[in-house]
């Protein structure tokens, strides 16, 4: 006999949200982690607005910012706006610490037990059943268990789904968080023509695949850095450097409130359901290799999971169908990312020929506002963007690929 149907081990996006809809499906869950609530996590903490269409819940009280879309710098230093004539999607920021606490309390409220400051450090699994072993050396047995201790996942290692994150299969991110007050928040990241709206500011060309960022909170600029982790260079230099001239720029001198970093994968996992086990969010490398968004992917999987888990419960070889659907949403649409991110990072001057067709190209800004807004899917936004550039500028686009 098992202590619970599901052991979700991470009580990130992706754990949380299982949590929450495997026990809204009336199934006894256990979220573990090793971490106690409220945590912080390193994060640029932009979410597009499909992630509050995921949420089955408002969000709203840990909304610092509206988003309405990106500014890009480009290698050679031009700004290219891309904001949506259509305003009825904007994006949002959001502190990791505040939004992920929600969502754990969310669990919670549906019906989920949960054990903080629990690491787990086994994991073995039976025949029917597996078993998840403590630091503190207890066992919770259960029907299943996901695996949703991100990057570093234990439950990923211990069942031999992969043994880590090499090479180009991830980033690596430095992330700080800087206090400049709300105004000058808005007088570096307000959206130009006096429209209520931040946008995201990326600079791209610094570092050889990846960009530097800054994004607008309350009071707060959430301000870093992101490669590819095996061709990167000096991350912290690099950005010291950039920092060095933003500060003279905007005449600040700000207080570092937070100064961390992190890896994420950029390649999906090649397995993500085995006998008992499923993978979510981070664990899964379900992060855009594009852009660095991993949480609408976290929360996405979640979902799955949690009406997955639903159905596995009465027969447990229906986890299987996990990975289907994944990969006719989530894996689908970071594969069309993974190959634009190919194209766009194979070297700085693809930057700076796709900023200057940005710029140019109404239409083709027009499809990258687009994408943020959440108004068409990547795969269209890439197949149109294709077509325009080899119809308005074949010179370049062949220039791209050689
Ligand atoms: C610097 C940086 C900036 C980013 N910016 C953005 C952004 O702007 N927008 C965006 O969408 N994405 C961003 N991402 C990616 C995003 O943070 C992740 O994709 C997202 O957090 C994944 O959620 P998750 O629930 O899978 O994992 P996590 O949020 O990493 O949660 C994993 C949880 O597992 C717990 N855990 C780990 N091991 C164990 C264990 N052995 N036992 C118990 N508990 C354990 C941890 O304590 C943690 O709470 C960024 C990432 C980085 C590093």
């Amino acid at each position: 006999m098992s202590d619970y149907d599901a052991i979700i081990v991470g009580a990130g996006p992706a754990g949380s949200t299982t949590a929450r809809r495997a026990a809204q499906a009336g199934l006894r869950v256990v979220l573990v982690d090793k971490a106690k609530f409220p945590r912080d996590k390193p994060c640029a903490g932009g979410i597009r607005h499909f992630v509050t269409e995921l949420l089955d819940f408002d969000p709203k009280e840990t909304l610092h910012r509206r988003i309405s879309g990106l500014a890009l710098f480009s290698p050679s230093g031009f700004r290219v706006d891309c904001v949506p004539q259509d305003r009825s999607k904007p994006g949002y920021t959001v502190m990791r610490e505040q939004f992920d606490n929600l969502l754990f309390q969310k669990a919670v409220e549906a019906g989920a037990e949960t054990k903080e400051e629990t690491r787990i450090t086994k994991v073995d699994q039976q025949l029917d059943r597996v078993v998840a072993t403590t630091s503190e050396n207890e066992t919770i047995s259960a029907k299943f268990i996901v695996g949703a201790d991100g990057i570093n996942s234990i439950v990923a290692k211990e069942l031999g789904f992969y043994r880590g994150w090499e090479g180009k299969t991830a980033g690596v991110a430095i992330e700080m968080e800087a206090e400049v007050g709300a105004s000058k928040v808005r007088e570096i990241c307000g959206e130009p023509g006096g429209y209520d709206a931040e946008l995201l500011l990326l600079w791209f060309g610094d570092l050889p695949n990846g960009y530097i960022w800054c994004f607008p909170k309350r009071s707060v600029l959430s301000l870093g850095a992101w490669c590819r982790q095996d061709i990167t260079q000096d991350i912290r230099g690099t950005f010291n450097k950039w920092f060095a001239k933003f500060k003279a720029q905007y005449s600040i001198d700000p207080e570092i409130v937070s100064d961390s970093g992190a890896r994420f994968p950029i390649v999906p996992a090649e397995e993500i359901a085995k006998g008992r086990a499923l993978l979510v969010g981070d664990a899964a490398g379900f992060v855009d290799a594009f852009t660095g968004e991993g949480i609408p992917y976290a929360i996405h999987s979640g979902i799955v999971a949690g009406s997955v888990l639903k159905d596995a419960v009465k027969d447990p070889r229906l986890l299987s169908n996990y990975r289907e659907q994944c990969r006719k949403t989530i894996i689908s649409d970071l594969m069309v990312s993974s190959s634009m991110a190919s194209l766009f990072y194979k070297r700085t001057k693809n930057m700076e020929t796709l900023c200057q067709f940005f710029r140019d190209d109404s239409y083709a800004n027009y499809l990258i506002a687009a994408l943020l807004g959440g108004l068409l899917t990547p795969k269209a936004v890439k197949t149109k963007l294709t077509r325009r550039i080899v119809r308005k500028r074949p010179g370049a686009a062949v220039s791209l690929l050689v």
